[in-house]
């Protein structure tokens, strides 16, 4: 079996660990409008979503 050749440091590991849930929060721009939306979800201001109108605002 192979075995790891030092023993990580306490410090070592829970950097490790605490890297393994954080994620970067997606953010993507509407292609209509330009603001901020989330990716794969219709734009909130304009209701678009990949040049469909999916709610109609107003
Ligand atoms: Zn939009």
């Amino acid at each position: 079996m192979a075995e790891p050749k030092k023993q990580r440091s306490r410090s070592r590991s829970r950097k490790a660990k605490n890297n393994l849930g954080w994620k970067a929060p997606s953010i993507a721009r509407c292609i209509e409008c330009n603001t901020v939306k989330r990716p794969h979800q219709v734009c909130m201001n304009c209701g678009e979503y990949r040049k469909n109108k999916i709610i109609s605002t107003k």
